[in-house]
C-alpha cells in the first residue's frame, strides 16, 4: 500500500512546508529590494492565518510575534527561519538543527560536499539541485 496519493497529515504537510520555506530562504536575495522584503513578510505573516494545522498556526503566530521575521538578507532570513523551526523541533522533542551557514546551505541549497545529492537535473543554479532558476 502507498500513501503517495493520500491527503497529507500534519507531519507530511510540515515537511513539505519547511522544505518550501527553507528553500525559498536559501534562494532569497542577498540584497532584497523593499518589494521583495514586503513579499517575504507577507508570506510569513499569512501562515498564522491560513496554515491548515490550527495549533501549528497558533504557535507559529506567537513565535513570529516574539521574534519578528528578519528579511534584510538571505543569510539573516535563513538563520531566523532555522531558529523558528528549532523552536518547533524542541517543542516536539526533536533535536535542534545547526543554524551554521554551512549546514543550512548544505541542506537546502548546495548539497553535501561529498556530492551525494548531485543530479543531472536541467541545471539551473550551478549545483543543479533546484529545477528552475
Ligand atoms: P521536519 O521538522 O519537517 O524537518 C524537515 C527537514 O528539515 C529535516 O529532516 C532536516 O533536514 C531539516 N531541518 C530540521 N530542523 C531544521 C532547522 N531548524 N533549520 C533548517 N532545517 C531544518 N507539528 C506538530 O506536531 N505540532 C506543531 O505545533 C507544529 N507546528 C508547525 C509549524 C510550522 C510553521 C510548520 C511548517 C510545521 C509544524 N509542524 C508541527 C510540523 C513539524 O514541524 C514537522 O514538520 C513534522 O513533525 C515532521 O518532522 P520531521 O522530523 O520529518 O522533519
Amino acid at each position: 500500500t502507498t500513501r503517495a496519493n493520500c491527503p497529507p497529515d500534519t507531519a507530511e504537510l510540515g515537511r513539505a512546508t519547511w522544505a518550501f520555506l527553507h528553500t525559498t530562504a536559501a534562494y532569497y536575495p542577498t540584497n532584497p529590494t523593499p518589494a521583495q522584503q514586503g513579499h517575504m513578510r507577507a508570506l510569513l505573516a499569512s501562515l498564522p492565518a491560513l496554515y491548515p494545522c490550527g495549533w501549528c498556526a497558533d504557535d507559529f503566530g506567537r513565535a513570529i510575534a516574539a521574534a519578528p521575521p528578519v528579511v534584510s538578507s538571505r543569510e539573516s532570513l535563513s538563520r531566523w527561519l532555522c531558529e523558528r523551526h528549532n523552536e518547533v523541533n524542541v517543542k516536539l522533542g526533536k533535536k535542534a538543527f545547526s543554524c551554521d551557514w554551512a549546514a543550512l546551505d548544505a541542506r537546502w541549497k548546495d548539497g553535501p560536499k561529498d556530492g551525494s545529492c548531485d543530479c543531472e537535473c536541467a541545471a539551473v543554479t550551478g549545483s543543479g539541485h533546484v529545477l528552475t532558476a
